[in-house]
């Protein structure tokens, strides 16, 4: 994906959030993006994944411009884990594998990715384990958990690329090196997009960008 001379500002007369942006992300790369609250690195994700469309420069996959149909296959290979994870009314497993009928619901695939974000243990510990409901009268979700939730909701999904936006932040450092490091380690050839608040969480990223001003 490349970024020619992006540059984006909410509403027509506002300050410039990104201003002339040049960047390329090989496929099956992983960016590491960085940057004080209010730089715009939400703002540059949103741009990534088709959600904005920049008002100069313009953004390419493969070569294609970013709208219409291309947007949308591009949005269906991305899998997105938010700064704050929505947890849906249902199950830990329907939680995981999000927006599937119940009845399609791959449970190996489900524990799968638990694993890889480290959730596994918890939900096994728990009484009803993966088909215990999640909420006030189900099971409690700490905010690391949560965002350990959205990170295997993204990982059922195997989507080619990954977006986190400082998914990890909640999670002490040894957990959130062994989830960056299970996300590292399941497939080469996925993109990877971060953005971190602390850098150890991207150090070992192929490429670090870091947005100031
Ligand atoms: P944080 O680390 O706090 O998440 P960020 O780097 O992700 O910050 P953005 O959310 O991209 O920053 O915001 C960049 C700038 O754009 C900020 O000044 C913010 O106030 C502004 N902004 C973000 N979203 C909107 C919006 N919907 N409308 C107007 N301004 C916005
Ligand atoms: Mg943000």
């Amino acid at each position: 994906i490349r970024f020619h001379d992006v540059s984006f500002r909410y509403g027509e007369d506002g300050p410039w959030v990104l201003d002339g942006i040049n960047l390329e992300i090989p496929a099956g790369s992983s960016l590491g993006v960085v940057g004080g609250t209010g730089s715009g690195k939400s703002t540059l994700l949103d741009v990534f994944m088709g959600l904005l469309t920049p008002q100069k420069g313009s953004v390419t996959v493969d070569g294609e411009a970013l709208t219409g149909k291309r947007c949308r296959a591009w949005q269906g290979a991305l899998a997105h884990v938010p700064q704050h994870v929505y947890l849906a009314d249902t199950t830990i497993a329907g939680n995981i594998a999000f927006g599937i009928g119940k009845e399609q619901i791959d449970v190996e695939r489900v524990a799968a990715a638990a694993r890889q974000a480290r959730l596994d243990e918890f939900i096994r510990s728990r009484a009803g384990g993966y088909d215990a409901y999640v909420g006030e009268r189900g099971v409690r979700l700490s905010g690391g958990q949560r965002q350990r939730l959205g990170i295997a909701r993204a990982l059922y999904r195997s989507a080619r690329v990954l977006v986190l936006d400082e998914a990890t932040s909640a999670l002490d450092a040894v957990t959130e090196s062994e989830v960056i490091d299970a996300i590292e380690a399941a497939d080469r050839s996925t993109t990877v997009v971060i953005v971190a608040h602390r850098v150890a969480t991207i150090r070992y990223c192929d490429m670090i960008v870091e947005l100031s001003d």
